[in-house]
């Protein structure tokens, strides 16, 4: 009997935390800027990335996940 286990894990990294005003809830709190991959698995293991990197910033007081830029301007 042969199978193959394969699927897609996505993976949030912490890149930078930077004070500043946050859209959402309009505090001025730590904002941590995320780098969200997704790779393709074979039997577990992370193999090659199957999109590129998207980022986000989530809100250190109302925990909002909103898109960001790459680099802080
Ligand atoms: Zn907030």
């Amino acid at each position: 009997m042969f199978f193959v286990l394969f699927g897609v894990r996505t993976k949030d990294q912490l890149v930078d935390n930077r004070v500043q005003t946050c859209e959402v809830c309009g505090w001025a709190a730590p904002q941590a800027r995320l780098a969200r991959t997704s790779k393709f698995t074979l039997f577990f293991i992370p193999l090659f990335p199957v999109s590129p990197t998207r980022y986000f910033l989530r809100c250190g007081h109302c925990m909002a996940l909103r898109p960001a830029r790459a680099a802080y301007v």
